[in-house]
């Protein structure tokens, strides 16, 4: 069973921190500022992945980051940067498969202040993060097995595959389905959300998001309090374009949810202020959604307020509401005054009165104090 509220850790909490790289090591700096302003005391277990550890340990994911995160339950983490053609494969994608955290959870809320065009969003997407077309399940146009599953398609009265394609498998399990579906339910009851609606294309896909509807189903039959409803994904985008505050928990299999949770990071400002989590049943990693913009590194300029509100997420898993609660009062105050904010979170993004990272950090914490 899955724990969304912590009750066995207790302050000083230890929590591995895991600064990142590009831009991750300033936004990582003015988030642990304003958290400790909060009040919570907590003792940061500073951890290093990605190309940093590679020249420092000789290598992308040390084991010692993993031991530190099983061993802490709870960690804040920068985003890492992924080389495109060859180097070496995502760290956050290794990071998430060998902690078995299969529940990403993305809000998109908005905030009075923030530039978009609509208001009184308040969603959470819950994406399952290890089966689908991610489930690395893939064939390089000519490799034999691409011929076998070709013979196997005709041999049960399907079309063949043709020679020239390549080929990537979707799947989806009773057991995959059945947790994230779970753990979305068992989030709306925490939070105290009214609405599950599942996510996929069973129409065209009856053999896998047929399968993750019907588990859906059954598993909706234990969450009497909770509304569910299904949904097809294609629906489903022109429904957030249209009515998106119909709708209030989202669960999806992996791919749709990573293409859904963008889309709602877009309805409510952008991926400056867009936080997430990756839960697993006993631990859970607070990241931003955006990745570690690396031609603004060391440039004190953007937003820090996805990894903040990552981290108001992380002070509620470990149980200091009112820490949270007072952190996300003062991010919305410094949002609804506009002026302490960054480029892009301003009419013009070469705006001159746009303020770096650092001093959003500063007018954050200047909130926290007069709160007090
Ligand atoms: P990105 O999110 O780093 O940046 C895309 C653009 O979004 C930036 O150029 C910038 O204009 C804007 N942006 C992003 N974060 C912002 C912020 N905090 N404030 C203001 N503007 C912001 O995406 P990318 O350029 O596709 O990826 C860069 C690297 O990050 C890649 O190596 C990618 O693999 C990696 N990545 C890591 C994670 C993660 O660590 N979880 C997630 C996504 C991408």
């Amino acid at each position: 069973m899955v724990t969304l509220h912590r009750t066995d850790l207790r302050p000083p909490y230890r929590v591995t921190l895991i600064p990142g790289d590009g831009t991750g090591p300033e936004i990582t700096e003015a988030t642990v500022r304003v958290v400790e302003a909060t009040g919570v005391p907590i003792d940061w277990e500073v951890k290093e992945a990605g190309i940093n550890a590679l020249e420092k340990f000789g290598s992308v994911l040390p084991d010692d980051v993993l031991e530190s995160v099983r061993r802490n339950k709870v960690a804040l983490k920068g985003p890492i940067t992924t080389p495109r053609g060859g180097g070496f494969r995502s760290v956050n994608v290794a990071l998430r498969k060998l902690l078995d955290l299969y529940a990403c959870v993305r809000p998109a809320k908005w905030y009075p202040g923030v530039r978009s065009r609509y208001e009184n969003i308040d969603l959470v997407i819950v994406r399952e993060n290890h089966e689908d077309l991610y489930a690395g399940l893939e064939f390089e146009k000519g490799h034999p097995a691409i011929r076998v599953v070709s013979d196997l398609c005709v041999q049960n009265g399907m079309e063949p595959i043709r020679e020239d394609a390549g080929l990537s498998l979707k799947v989806i399990s009773e057991w995959g389905s059945e947790r994230i579906v779970r753990f979305a339910f068992e989030y709306a009851r925490a939070y105290g959300r009214r609405k599950v609606t599942a996510v996929a294309k069973d129409n065209i896909l009856k053999y896998t998001d047929g399968l993750f509807f019907a588990v859906a189903r059954r598993v909706a039959e234990e969450y009497s309090d909770i509304q569910y409803e299904e949904m097809l994904v294609d629906n489903m985008t022109m429904q957030l374009v249209q009515r998106p505050e119909n709708y209030d928990v989202l669960v999806l299999p992996n791919l749709y949810g990573d293409i859904l949770s963008d889309l709602s990071a877009g309805l409510v400002g952008g991926l400056g202020v867009a936080p997430g989590a990756n839960f697993g049943d006993d631990l859970a990693v607070f990241e931003p959604v955006h990745g570690s913009a690396p031609r603004y590194a060391g440039q004190n300029k953007v937003n820090p307020m996805a990894m903040m509100f990552s981290a108001v997420m992380m002070l509620r898993y470990l149980g200091e509401m009112s820490a949270a609660d007072r952190m996300e009062q003062a991010m919305a105050a410094v949002i609804r005054e506009g002026k302490s904010v960054t480029y892009d979170m301003k009419p013009h993004r070469d705006d001159p009165t746009a303020v770096g990272t650092s001093q959003v950090a500063d007018a954050i914490v200047e909130k926290l104090r007069h709160m007090d």
